[in-house]
């Protein structure tokens, strides 16, 4: 874990402080970490009630050991609240009722399924409770006795019904009644009640947390202790509670990320330019012959890139443009100048079907320039990969292009000079660094089509010049919108057909089924299957999800951008940076369980072209908030104003269901969201300038103990 790596980095900071200096010691708040017992980094089965069965299902949820799983943290709270009366229990929402039992309890077999019910009432009405699979209850519930039932109210044949309610006496409703309830992030096997049971088990080791953060921070910035934002986030009193540990926790994640970030500053930016690129003519015909006229945003970024590389310390630029601003072309601008000044180059996508996809782009458009391309990802054969290293140590290849197999131990380069990222937001500063070290500090490029403001980006990228292209190509037509109900849906297929007849094609984003990645699976398959059903049989229909084997992905991919599939069916797996200009109509189900950032990203899939491109957002929900929200999607094409508007709708805490998910590297924070707390982490880092140490000697520190950043 990152912070448990920080601890022990501040440790060696304490350490060093005591050797360095006779000044009293700045009290630290870790200096137990000398008599640490170690067994909150045990393997969670080591915990009671924790068997080896369960602790592999954890692991799915990347929870090894102790520590993983206090911070593992729920998804959201439910609330218990006061009884309501039967007849006014609205039909369809979570409720308590308190009722008395008025039947036996009834057990009935259908096929292996054992359905018990029983019914209940109060002064106002009756309800019919029903579970599965749970006889025991014949012994639990007698007539006469009062109990409290939480769960959704239906309607089967003209009779109020409870399934599978909760139960509780009237005692242990009290109790519940003041607390919050954790729901976990599971997986099939997994229930709530086991891994709210399994952190409780935990809690007590939570005295072995360190709070890294030093007490000076602590008390400046009035930080609650780790221990209680970690417990309080598990088992909070009031949704204040929450939000208040939350804050804490967020506070940790970006004050460590940007600590990290500071050092990989101090590290790079100064270094001298030992790549100097001088030789621009190869570039300049190659932009005079490509097919389009550079937008005026893309001709200062090459501007800005050239004196970066001609310059005399390294290039370290971001590269921020809306989706569909044409970020690739400037890529390979870069690659190429690299190359005809004689080094090597590296272009690391943050998946596999986009790094092949930049592959045939890249060699495509350079190899018309002499330029030897190859391709290395995880899914590359151990021969051919073998084959790669070699070639790559001996200068017979000039740019290689792949995922994290780039930075892998056994890539060594000749002469790497320049390191390409495209859609940073997917790698942390970790890999960044590490891809830098490959080489002897190469030039790097980093594309990001996050619209953060520039406050922020600042922080972010706080060891990054940044380039913005605010411009979009001159072609492009704006991409018409609508927001529709699903009853509209049999007009969207209609529509999509006279696309596909005048040669376009169509993505549709399948529902999103929260939890489970199988459930995913059968989606995409199902619904594939309702539309062969509905479209004739030349439409050319097929699906994409991210269970399928990196090959078969990349099958697909090339098959949809080569135009033998006409209607590709997908998970969110399409999300980043695929291009084909030829897709006209993007299609979302289910839109509403979305992010706005993350719809922008799915809509900027199309529009990429010359042709009017179309966005159609299905709505599966009637909810004022939910309309408005993709209205603003609606209105606008442009991310910086989606993200702004997007962060007004939002009230503060208000951080379940609608974060950025996918963008950023952060479990809990969102930057938009907790914008203010970023502020202050970066605040926090700059006040550690005051203690007596540098951070150019924390690094020599962490350096001589071999730990990575
Ligand atoms: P992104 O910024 O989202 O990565 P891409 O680089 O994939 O966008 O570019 C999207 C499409 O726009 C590509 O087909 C690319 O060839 C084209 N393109 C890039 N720059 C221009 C331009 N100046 N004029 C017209 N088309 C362009
Ligand atoms: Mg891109």
């Amino acid at each position: 874990m990152v912070v448990s790596q920080f601890i022990i980095i501040f440790y060696q900071w304490n350490k060093m402080k005591v050797r360095t200096s006779d000044l009293p010691m700045v009290n630290l708040g870790f200096i137990s970490c000398t008599e640490v017992r170690m067994n909150i980094h045990d393997r969670i089965d080591s915990l009671k009630g924790i068997g080896p069965k369960t602790a592999v299902l954890f692991e799915k949820l990347k929870v090894h050991t102790i520590d993983d799983l206090l911070r593992l943290y729920p998804r959201t709270y439910l609330s218990y609240d006061k009884p309501v009366d039967i007849a006014e229990a609205e039909v369809g929402t979570r409720v308590t009722i308190k009722a008395t039992i008025q039947s036996y309890v009834d057990v009935k077999r259908i096929r292996s399924l054992k359905i018990v019910t029983c019914m209940v009432k109060d002064g106002t009405g009756a309800v019919k409770l029903t579970w599965f699979n749970s006889p025991f209850l014949k012994q639990v519930f007698h007539i006469g006795q009062t109990y409290y039932f939480v769960g959704m109210i239906s309607i089967r044949n003209h009779q109020r019904v409870m399934e599978h309610p909760e139960y509780y006496t009237e005692t242990q409703y009290n109790e519940k009644l003041s607390s919050l309830q954790p729901v976990y992030p599971l997986t099939d096997g997994l229930s709530n009640k086991v891994v709210t049971k399994a952190m409780q088990a935990a809690l007590p080791m939570l005295s072995e947390i360190e709070d890294g953060v030093p007490q000076e921070i602590l008390e400046k910035f009035r930080l609650m202790p780790l221990k209680h934002a970690i417990e309080g986030s598990h088992f909070p009193k009031s949704f204040d509670e929450v939000i208040a540990c939350r804050d804490r926790l967020v506070f940790d994640e970006f004050f460590w990320f940007i600590l990290r970030m500071r050092m990989l500053r101090e590290r790079t930016v100064k270094s001298a330019n030992q790549y100097v690129i001088n030789d621009w003519d190869v570039v300049d015909s190659f932009i005079e012959g490509l097919s389009f006229k550079l937008t005026n945003g893309q001709r200062q970024a090459v501007t800005e890139i050239r004196n970066d590389m001609m310059g005399n310390t390294i290039m370290n630029r971001l590269i921020q443009g809306d989706v569909g601003s044409g970020k690739t072309v400037i890529a390979q601008i870069a690659l190429l100048a690299t190359v005809k000044n004689g080094y090597q180059a590296a272009f690391m996508a943050p998946t596999e079907v986009l790094a092949v996809q930049h592959y045939e782009g890249v060699k495509r458009d350079l190899e018309p320039y002499g330029v030897r391309v190859e391709l290395l990802v995880g899914s590359t054969k151990p021969s051919q990969k073998r084959k790669i290293y070699e070639a790559l140590s001996k200068g017979e290849i000039d740019i290689l292009i792949g995922t994290h197999a780039l930075i892998q131990e056994k890539v060594v380069y000749r002469n790497l000079a320049l390191v390409v990222t495209d859609e940073q937001h997917r790698f942390g500063v970790r890999q960044r660094a590490q891809l830098s070290e490959k080489g002897n500090e190469p030039h790097v490029l980093v594309m990001s089509a996050t619209p953060i403001p520039r406050t922020l980006a600042i922080i972010m990228y706080g060891d990054l010049d940044i380039s913005v292209m605010k411009d979009m190509p001159a072609n492009r037509l704006p991409i018409k919108n609508c927001v529709v109900g699903p009853k509209y849906r049999p007009t969207a297929y209609k529509f999509m057909l006279e696309q596909i007849q005048e040669g376009h094609q169509i993505y549709i984003i399948c529902p999103m089924v929260e939890a489970s990645e199988n459930v995913d699976v059968e989606n995409v398959v199902e619904y594939q299957e309702s539309l062969l059903e509905v479209f004739p049989e030349s439409v050319r229909i097929r699906y994409l999800h991210g269970k399928m084997s990196p090959d078969e992905k990349n099958q697909i991919m090339t098959d949809f951008a080569n135009g033998f599939i006409d209607i590709l069916i997908s998970t969110t797996v399409i999300e980043v940076g695929i291009n084909n200009p030829n897709a006209t109509v993007m299609m979302i189900e289910n839109a509403e369980k979305f992010g706005l950032a993350q719809l922008h990203q799915l809509r900027g899939r199309v529009g990429r072209g010359d042709a009017q491109s179309y966005c159609i957002m299905l709505c599966g929900t009637e909810r004022k908030e939910a309309i408005d929200r993709l209205n603003i999607l609606n209105s606008s094409n442009d991310g910086f104003y989606i993200a702004n508007e997007d962060l007004k709708l939002r009230g503060p805490g208000d951080f379940f269901g609608i974060r950025q998910s996918g963008d950023m590297i952060f479990q809990l924070g969102d930057i938009y969201n907790n914008a203010d707390i970023l502020k202050i982490a970066n605040e926090a880092v700059d006040y550690l300038k005051d203690f007596d140490c540098s951070i150019e000697s924390l690094i020599k520190d962490i350096e001589s103990e071999q730990i990575q950043l």
